[in-house]
């Protein structure tokens, strides 16, 4: 074994089904009394219902979130939440609407308290991110760590089967990725192989019966592990293609990551021969020759879209992708090829199999 260093982040985890009906409680024991609900317009009816709940603690609604983080709509946000005297905010949503509370703490220093409804991880890390000029720009301080977290997997019930199908496989990258991270470690690879099974058994049932509540907790269990991993380990050559396809592209997240993660961990296989058997054993496939197509067959069982060039990619997309990646590589276990890359990447535009 690898020597290894693991430093927890301290967030206060409460977690079950129809828990965020004890939100008020939650909020009392951590001496917050004048919390701001943030949702997107699309969510504002769900706020309003958790702000009537809160009663007296609740300052009020901001259904003003973004995909992304746009820099105006962070700047309106900041300086309304300076114009009031919140001691918390509350977000309720997927990670576009933590990713606004995130940058109002990191102007404010106000402590996030997050109910995630989708599976994306954002809830579980110190990362924010912010959109000016089509360039999405990234950073970490550990102001933007929610404070709380509350997973109830009721609240994901009305996220549409698509949505839930990429949302889930945008988790399952991140619990990927963790296995074969530079500063990878054992307790992390833990978490990383249940998420990953987690989620590979809850998503096909999901897709099928929306209202499963057993398959939506599973999920959810998946996605708090995967975020963990994302929170506590640096990320590779997956998240590089995916912040490319979204900067550059502005090609929708989830299904960003749900369709190349086939075409990278095959970029990967052979690359860090433990982390692969790792993965093989947890997708339930003989070899790590397999873990591509094997998701690669599970998107296409979830009913993703498999094309990037049906999710907006131009087709000039694959050989510019490979480049930005080869110019500004993050760390990978295998060095970046281009020819190898593009071709990957032309697979994955038509959406063919990636061997
Ligand atoms: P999202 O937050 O943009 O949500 C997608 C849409 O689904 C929104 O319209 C939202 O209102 C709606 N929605 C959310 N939950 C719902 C529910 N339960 N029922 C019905 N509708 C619901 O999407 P996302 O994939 O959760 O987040 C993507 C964003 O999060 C990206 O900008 C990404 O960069 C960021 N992100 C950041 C981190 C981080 O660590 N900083 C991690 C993961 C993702």
């Amino acid at each position: 074994m690898q020597n290894f260093r693991y430093k927890a982040l301290p967030i206060d985890v409460h977690f079950g089904v129809g828990k965020s009906a004890e939100t008020k409680d939650i909020l009392l024991q951590h001496g917050y009394h004048k919390v701001l609900v943030i949702t997107t317009s699309a969510q504002e009816e769900v706020g309003r219902k958790l702000a009537k709940e809160l009663q007296e603690i609740c300052a009020g609604v901001y259904p003003h979130a973004v995909r992304h983080v746009p820099i105006d709509v962070a700047n309106k946000a900041v300086e309304f939440v300076k114009s009031t005297d919140i001691d918390c905010c509350l977000a309720l949503g997927g990670g576009s609407t933590i990713g606004l509370a995130k940058i109002m703490a990191l102007q404010t220093h106000l402590p996030i308290v997050a109910i995630p409804t989708t599976y994306a991880g954002s809830e579980m890390t110190s990362i924010y991110g912010l959109t000016e000029n089509n360039l999405k720009a990234t950073g970490k301080d550990i102001h933007v760590l929610p404070k709380v977290v509350i997973y109830d997997p009721k609240l994901s019930v009305t996220l549409p089967a698509e949505i839930s199908a990429c949302s889930g496989m945008n988790a399952m990258a991140h619990a990927v990725e963790a296995l074969y991270a530079e500063d990878k470690n054992p307790i992390v690879t833990l978490m990383a192989v249940e998420a990953i099974k987690a989620l590979k058994s809850a998503l096909p049932v999901i897709v099928k019966d929306l209202n499963n509540i057993s398959a939506r907790q599973k999920a959810t269990y998946g996605a708090w592990l995967a975020g963990v991993c994302l929170g506590s380990v640096g990320m590779a050559i997956h998240h590089k293609i995916c912040h490319t396809l979204g900067g550059t592209f502005n090609l929708p997240h989830a299904q960003a990551h749900a369709i190349t993660l086939a075409y990278s961990v095959q970029y990967n296989c052979s690359a860090d021969i433990e982390a692969m058997d790792e993965l093989a054993e947890a997708l339930d496939v003989s070899s790590r020759e397999e873990v591509g197509l094997a998701i690669y067959r599970l998107n296409e069982s979830l009913g993703i879209e498999l094309a990037l060039k049906d999710i907006g990619l131009p087709e000039s997309g694959p050989a510019e992708v490979a480049r930005i990646m080869c110019d500004s590589p993050y760390y990978n276990p295998r060095e970046y090829n281009y020819d190898e890359l593009e071709g990957l990447l032309q697979k994955a535009y038509k959406g063919l199999p990636p061997v």
